[in-house]
């Protein structure tokens, strides 16, 4: 009995051990596997789901940019102006930059609007639209040439006379004010330099800038009124006040017939500008803000062009012309460009007779010429023959501008 019972259990717990292990293997085998795959499949899935959800809102985002843009560009634009009066209930008188001045309406949710202030407006209405803030100081050091030249009256050759009147007009009131003030006279505000080029108008203005140890500041007519279209009569306001600020200093405004020339009748809005940039130079010449230690240089070519406003009592009115030299002048600038070259047997005298009509810079030129005629055969000094070779190319060169200049 005993023995039926035990072998009883033994089979039971042996059905049990082997159900156990079939059921074993069922779940390892045919259930868990497929599970892990389900897992891979479904995180797969949700990978690329988020990256489409990344990629539909970056999408979107650039929609919406170009879309921005796009109505951005279609937008008319606006006019700047300057505020030049405030009345109440909003409304402004606004001027163009062509000069043309409007009385508008601006919108309460312009706050703190003052006259001076550059704003934006509406072509159609000329009501103003916002605020803008422009920056107040022009950076004008980034538009001129200011430097403390280097030139001294040693490197002028000839000019004798011009050099004692400039001296009298810009270094005498700049190194000894107080004779003007003993004598109660006020000094000249400045000079104008003319005749034809390269006969050392520039030269003159820096070595008189190097003997008052004064700011030197260049400003080019033609490139004032072509580079800074609608900007020429402020960056001459700010050229004077950095002149100011820098003083003792001398303002040397190159080709000023392109500022300053004779016109019929200012129609086109160019004109206009140069009319407007113009006047403000008078203005600072004129001005109340003082300029005594503030000197002015202007130079053409063309004084034959040039409005007799800048030339007015006052204003740049000591002329000095600077001519071509003489023959003694043509000596004496060959003397200073030949100065450091290594001459052998070179009668500078003989060469004065075939260099007539030689400006200053073409004198340099010759100089520079010879020495190349030299280095071309391997010589260390020059000779006169390279002289004259020299004299020969440039004059060529000459008779080529002279014949562009005239026939295209
Ligand atoms: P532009 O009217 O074309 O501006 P410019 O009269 O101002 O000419 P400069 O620029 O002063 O002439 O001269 C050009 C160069 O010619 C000078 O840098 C200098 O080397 C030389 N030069 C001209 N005149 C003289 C002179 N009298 N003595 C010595 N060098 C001179």
């Amino acid at each position: 009995m005993v023995n039926r019972e035990k072998n009883k259990k033994e089979d039971f717990a042996e059905i049990v051990e082997q159900l156990n292990k079939i059921s074993n293997t069922k779940i390892t085998k045919n259930v868990s596997k497929p599970d892990n795959k389900l897992e891979e499949e479904n995180n797969a899935l949700n990978n690329n789901l988020k990256r489409m959800e990344e990629e539909n809102f970056m999408l979107k985002e650039m929609f919406n940019k170009a879309n921005a843009e796009l109505n951005n560009i279609k937008k008319p634009a606006l006019l700047v102006a300057d505020v030049v009066n405030i009345f109440e209930d909003n409304k402004a008188v606004i001027k163009l930059l062509n000069g043309n001045k409007f009385y508008c309406y601006f919108s309460q949710e312009i706050k703190n609007l003052s006259p001076g202030d550059t704003v934006l407006v509406d072509q159609k209405s000329l009501n103003i639209v916002e605020k803008v803030e422009v920056a107040d100081n022009f950076e004008v050091e980034k538009f001129v040439i200011i430097e403390k030249p280097q030139e001294n009256w040693g490197d002028i050759g000839g000019l004798r006379k011009e050099i004692e009147e400039v001296k009298e007009v810009i270094e005498l009131p700049l190194k000894k004010p107080h004779l003007f003030k003993q004598i109660g006279i006020k000094p000249p505000k400045g000079t104008l330099l003319y005749g034809p080029p390269g006969t050392g108008k520039t030269l003159l203005a820096k070595a008189v800038a190097h003997s008052t140890n004064a700011t030197f500041i260049e400003i080019v007519g033609s490139e004032l009124v072509q580079k800074f279209i609608g900007e020429g009569a402020k960056l001459v306001k700010e050229i004077f006040n950095l002149a100011r600020k820098k003083a003792p200093a001398i303002v040397f405004i190159d080709e000023l017939d392109a500022l300053a020339a004779r016109r019929m009748e200012t129609g086109t809005s160019g004109e206009r500008e140069v009319s407007r940039t113009f006047m403000q130079l008078l203005a600072e010449l004129d001005g109340f803000k003082h300029l005594d230690n503030v000197k002015i240089i202007g130079a053409t070519n063309r004084i034959d062009i040039l409005d007799t406003a800048i030339t007015r009592p006052g204003r740049l009115d000591r002329l000095i012309h600077i001519g071509l030299p003489d023959a003694e002048g043509v000596l004496e600038i060959l003397k200073v460009h030949s100065k450091n070259m290594n001459l052998e047997k070179v009668k500078l005298k003989e060469l004065v007779k075939e260099m007539e009509n030689f400006s200053g810079a073409e004198i340099r030129a010759v100089c520079t010429e010879a020495g190349y005629f030299a280095i071309r055969e391997n010589r260390s000094s020059i000779d006169q023959n390279d002289f004259l070779e020299a004299i020969e190319k440039v004059r060529i060169e000459e008779d080529d501008e002279d014949h562009k200049d005239i026939f295209g």
